[in-house]
């Protein structure tokens, strides 16, 4: 049993690391419930979790989610102490906590931009986190911790993919459109516009002065006698010793 869990877990992982440029250490959300599962079922979730998923991770959870524990009171207050010891990414509910479901919803946006897996019990967030394709989903079931099937919403986004390399060209604009919908696609206008932007600014004023300073400068042509060489070899170490007052005057003297 325990093999084919570890297997599946494996093909899961590499169906994220392919479609989804999944990569480690895996970014692991985790919210309360989950830690309340692990407590009861005795389970390490720092010791097994890398285990389970063969690779390194990074445990998170939400300012959100811990607020929400607080609030529950003495049952969870082991699961608040796990939690805590978990880094805390910054949510967009600061000031106002909201709860931990739609906190860590919120923390997906619409693809996954963070390659976020979740960690939870709650059916409110495995609801929403099958609406998302790319977003891995732990859960705990009968003592273990259990590697979600990619959903099928996952599994379309991964196909019309594949489709946009096989179709014609008047199919591939229609599913580029698609995406641009789902904000899948990436702003390469946006990004070129920037660019351009930083070509088109004035150089810096004190490279221009160096510029000209430069062809100023007299370079002794080859035919010149050694005499004159020499002269002119004087003649410019004493102008860079004189400054550049000292050096205008020596120009427009020879
Ligand atoms: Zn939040």
């Amino acid at each position: 049993m325990g093999l084919k869990r570890q297997k599946q877990a494996k093909k899961t992982i590499s169906f994220y690391k392919y479609n989804f440029s999944v990569r480690e250490p895996f970014q692991i959300l985790i919210d309360g419930t989950f830690c309340q599962a692990a407590l009861k079922n005795k389970i390490q979730i720092k010791e097994q979790m890398p285990k389970y998923l063969m690779g390194e991770i990074q445990l998170c959870t939400t300012n959100c989610a811990l607020k929400e524990l607080e609030t529950l009171g003495k049952e969870l207050y082991g699961a608040k102490i796990i939690l805590q010891r978990f880094q805390s990414r910054r949510c967009a509910h600061l000031k106002d906590p909201v709860p931990a479901s739609e906190c860590l919803l919120s923390m997906l946006g619409e693809t996954n931009p963070h390659h976020y897996f979740v960690a939870t019990q709650d059916h409110t967030v495995t609801a929403g986190v099958k609406k998302i394709p790319g977003v891995p989903l732990l859960y705990i079931i009968l003592n273990t911790i259990v590697l979600d099937k990619p959903c099928q919403k996952s599994l379309d986004h991964v196909q019309a993919v594949q489709l946009g390399e096989l179709v014609s060209p008047s199919q591939q604009q229609s599913i580029r459109s698609l995406k641009e919908e789902q904000g899948i696609a990436q702003k390469d206008g946006e990004r070129r516009g920037k660019k351009r932007k930083r070509k088109q600014s004035h150089p810096n004023p004190l490279s221009c002065l160096k510029k000209k300073k430069k062809k100023g400068g007299p370079t002794p042509p080859k035919k010149m006698e050694q005499g004159e060489n020499k002269k002119r070899i004087r003649n410019k170490k004493r102008k860079t010793e004189g400054g550049d007052n000292m050096s205008t005057h020596a120009i427009t003297h020879t």
